[in-house]
């Protein structure tokens, strides 16, 4: 439903997706939040001033962890049979991908949007490589974490099914409302709820 209601949205870039992308760059150096600070401010003259704070934030927790230096970053991955385009942030030397995120890391595990995105860029990766791909990283910068997910059959069927879905929106499909969605937090609930089908109509 939200893909339906923002499909012709523009996208744009949040404060805090620009301080952690920018800071993802020195991932396996030294981080110096000052230097990192006036990129951050190069490519985003209008930035709030208060993110820099954040900056500091996500320095501090990203010192304490190891991270693997990028030998390739923005690489632009595709699968030409599923008709998708995406963009790799980091490939370190041992040939993994990481994905980076400007949200917290949950206590064990990683969101299901992750999975979709793991299981999206590992299908692009065996389709222009010709092997197996097992699994990417998550990189959460607010918390200085990142986590390996191993791509299970269960997240291909569900990307494999999104893929579908989308597909079906552009024809002209309106979705279905779904049972579990995490509709009190979501700014379409007026909205969906309104034009969106009742459990009635599903049931
Ligand atoms: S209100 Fe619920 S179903 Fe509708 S877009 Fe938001 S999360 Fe999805």
């Amino acid at each position: 439903m939200r893909y339906y209601f923002e499909r012709d949205e523009p996208r744009t870039e949040s404060d805090r997706y620009a301080v952690c992308k920018q800071l993802s760059y020195h991932l396996g150096r030294q981080l110096d939040a000052a230097a990192i600070w006036e990129e951050v401010q190069a490519v985003h003259p209008a930035i709030d001033p208060v993110q820099q704070a954040f900056l500091e934030t996500c320095v501090t927790r990203c010192s304490a962890t190891g991270w693997k230096p990028a030998i390739q970053t923005d690489v632009q991955v595709v699968s030409e049979k599923q008709g998708i385009v995406g963009m790799v942030d980091r490939i370190t030397l041992d040939g993994a991908f990481s994905v980076i995120r400007a949200a917290g890391a949950m206590p064990f595990g990683t969101y299901v949007a992750d999975r979709l995105r793991i299981a999206g860029y590992a299908l692009c990766l065996e389709e222009m490589t010709g092997e197996v791909v097992t699994g990417g990283n998550v990189e959460y910068i607010p918390d200085g974490v990142t986590r390996f997910h191993t791509v299970q059959p269960r997240d291909r069927r569900q990307l494999l099914s999104t893929l579908h879905t989308v597909r079906s929106i552009r024809d002209g499909a309106v979705p279905h409302h779904p049972l579990n969605a995490p509709c009190n937090r979501c700014r379409h609930k007026e909205r969906c709820e309104s034009g969106g089908h009742r459990l009635s109509e599903l049931l």
